[in-house]
């Protein structure tokens, strides 16, 4: 039985944070409003992010979402919101460019 990686433990998790805030840092976060803002392809991986922050605090971060197996470490480097392992996402999304879709 897979067990979630320790949040404290995983530099994906740093990864995730850098990003969401590479992210928000380009609009004016401080303004109610900012959402509305955000382009499409930035409002798609911040959703990812935040959906990956969320699975890092019910302890499933680093498990696939679809078949339940620890997703390899090399693909939460490449992408820390990952939602599943490198199979399933090739199985669901098959030949579309991995950046958009995998989450
Ligand atoms: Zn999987």
């Amino acid at each position: 039985m897979a067990v979630g990686m320790r949040s404290d433990t995983h530099p994906a998790i740093r990864r995730l944070h850098e990003r969401r805030w590479a992210i928000m840092s380009r609009y004016r976060v401080w303004d109610d409003d900012w959402v509305h803002d955000l382009s499409d392809e930035d409002a798609r991986q911040l959703l990812s992010i935040f959906e990956a922050i969320r699975r890092v605090d019910l302890g499933t971060y680093g498990l696939c979402a679809s078949c339940g197996s620890v997703v390899d470490r090399d693909r939460l480097s490449r992408i820390p919101e990952a939602a599943m392992c490198e199979v399933c996402a090739e199985f669901a999304y098959g030949g579309v460019s991995a950046h958009a879709v995998v989450m």
